[in-house]
């Protein structure tokens, strides 16, 4: 029986299948499970809690099986990380297409998805674990570091120097926090109740010092604070607990987020619960586990709005605590917002969003050659410029190395395009696999975080990421993903993700071009039509058909 083992992509430029398009899927499939990429690969598990890249190692297997003799006109079906069917279709379509995690709606919720997962039946997707796009903690880093500059920006006179954050999670998502906060010379106390996620993100250089107490914490964090030194310091706790401790001391904390797996609460520990303990006691015990979770969410909310009241900047940070504490009775749970509405939704409405690449060759050499080319393509941009300079310095590669970058309507084309011929011409070692994050502008519909308080109320109007999906698979993306639940927890969202190869061939090139523009347009027409006058702006300047305006 195939069990766990150290998985890693093959690099280089030889092909371990019949063409890129096959060979980009199966080592970025390969790339989540590397044990340098996903939080807990021996379960498979990638990132967000229970995030997985494939069912059970049988299927697994049987994936990089199909892979690897699957043919240039054929199209591997995955449903919820099991491989199952290979059928022929043409070399325009996707080589894979995965569907993870959907239940009808009204049998859309953890309890009924957790009895099908114990059957052996689905398995929880997230966003980039279940469509094969992870990038590490990286891949979050840029929209994390972009949402503290706008609270800088807002709040701050445009720095984070001498202010002090307070967040929790350290996870493979939530450890970009420390990093982004620190770009922007701020210091930040991160609240974990996993040592080893601590010492994960002081060993990637996400995060500075381990704090022995909260005291200590506090101190070191005065101390940076006080000399507009940027630090940021891990401190071992149960949020729930060292929240509310904060605030009883009137600890002087200027912004307070969270990170924590709360869209699942089998992922949340609840107070008085060991670390040690949580996870046997989340499997024998779901029920009475999940009802102490979401109470002790409703402690940590509590003080977050506590924190608010004292003036503070607090913003849900897309994790669905809110809507946990709010289960759990606690009223003034939605009284801070969500970080889409308060800082990102003028990027969706020009269709920015987190795009991101991948360096198949396994070669820094390629991302280097890419994050120059960048810098050539938008040499007006210069919050860009200024974040390809800072990753190029800070961010340490996991896995295959790659590159995370919000590029919008106009734009995500432009790069594809010039990196194919980058390939084409060998100034690329070999070929790139390009793709996205699920939270993008016109590809997720999540009411508590992507599509929280839209204009004409359309928050929950899931027909934008089918369509999404489609406009991927017709317009020649190399895989197309639809889930359900990333990010916000089962029920509360339905998004889709593609990923498109540059392989330096006309064909590729043709392909990007199309995929890229499209899909970067979903975003601006899904604003337009909700009522965005700068979505409307965006596609009169930049030439988007909508048919609405026309005529
Ligand atoms: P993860 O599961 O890798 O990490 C979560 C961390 O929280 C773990 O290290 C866990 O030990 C810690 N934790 C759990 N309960 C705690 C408690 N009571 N006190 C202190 N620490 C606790 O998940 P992740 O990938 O880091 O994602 C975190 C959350 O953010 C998820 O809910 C995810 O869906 C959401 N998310 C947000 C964005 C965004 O853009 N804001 C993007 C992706 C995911």
């Amino acid at each position: 029986m195939a069990g766990p083992r150290p998985v890693r992509a093959p690099r280089g430029t030889e092909l371990t299948t019949r063409g890129w398009q096959q060979e980009a899927a199966l080592r970025m499939l390969q790339n989540n499970l590397d044990p340098e990429v996903a939080e807990h690969p021996d379960k498979l598990v990638v990132y967000g809690g229970t995030g997985k890249a494939a069912r059970d190692w049988r299927s697994f297997d049987a994936m990089v099986r199909t892979l690897q003799t699957l043919k240039a006109d054929e199209t591997m079906l995955v449903q919820s990380g099991r491989p199952v069917g290979v059928m022929q279709t043409h070399e325009w379509a996707p080589r894979v297409l995965l569907a993870n995690s959907n239940l009808v709606g009204d049998w859309a919720n953890w309890e009924e998805f957790r009895r099908l997962e114990q059957l052996g039946l689905t398995m929880y997707g997230q966003m980039t674990a279940g469509s094969w796009i992870y990038i590490g903690t990286q891949g979050i880093l840029q929209g994390t570091y972009e949402t503290f500059s706008a609270v800088a920006a807002r709040k701050f006179g445009g720095t984070l120097a001498g202010t002090l954050t307070l967040t929790a999670g350290l996870g493979g998502m939530g450890g970009a926090q420390p990093l982004a906060v620190t770009m922007n010379d701020g210091v930040v106390i991160c609240v974990e109740c996993d040592p080893s996620r601590i010492e994960r993100r002081i060993e990637h250089g996400y995060l500075d010092v381990r704090a022995d107490s909260l005291e200590h914490a506090l101190q070191l964090a005065t101390e940076a604070r006080d000399a507009r030194r940027p630090l940021s310091v891990g401190l071992l706790g149960n949020a729930a607990e060292v929240l509310p401790r904060m605030l009883e001391r009137d600890a002087p904390i200027d912004i307070v987020t969270d990170q924590t797996s709360a869209h699942d609460p089998l992922a949340y520990l609840p107070v008085g619960v060991d670390f040690a303990d949580m996870a046997d006691y989340a499997a024998e015990k779901p029920a009475e586990f999940t009802q102490r979770a979401q109470e002790s969410m409703a402690r940590h909310v509590e003080a977050m709005v506590g924190f608010m009241d004292a003036g503070a900047e607090v913003f849900d940070y897309g994790n669905s605590i809110r809507g946990e504490a709010r289960t759990a009775g606690y009223t003034r749970a939605f009284d801070f917002p969500g970080f889409v509405p308060a800082y990102i939704r003028p990027l969706f409405c020009e269709g920015k969003g987190p795009f991101r690449w991948a360096a198949l060759s396994g070669d820094p050499k390629d991302i280097a050659a890419t994050d120059k080319a960048i810098l050539d393509l938008f040499p007006e941009n210069e919050s860009l410029a200024r974040w390809i300079r800072m990753a190029g310095e800070r961010v340490r590669f996991q896995g295959l190395p790659a590159r995370i970058c919000w590029l919008g309507y106009g734009e995500r084309d432009r790069a594809g395009e010039r990196f194919n011929d980058m390939v084409a011409s060998g100034e690329i070692s070999a070929p790139l696999a390009l793709g996205r994050d699920h939270l993008d502008c016109g590809s997720v519909a999540s009411p508590y975080r992507e599509t929280e308080s839209m204009l004409d109320g359309s928050d929950a109007i899931a027909d934008w990421p089918l369509l999404n999906a489609m406009v991927n698979v017709s317009s020649g993306a190399s895989w197309v993903s639809l889930h359900h639940g990333g990010g916000v927890g089962m029920g509360r969202s339905i998004h889709a993700g593609q990923v498109t190869v540059a392989d330096g061939t006309a064909l590729a090139g043709e392909k990007l071009r199309r995929v890229l523009t499209n899909d970067p347009g979903m975003g601006v027409i899904r604003h337009v039509d909700a009522g965005y006058e700068r979505a409307d702006a965006v596609a009169a300047e930049r030439g988007v058909r909508v048919p609405m305006r026309e005529g």
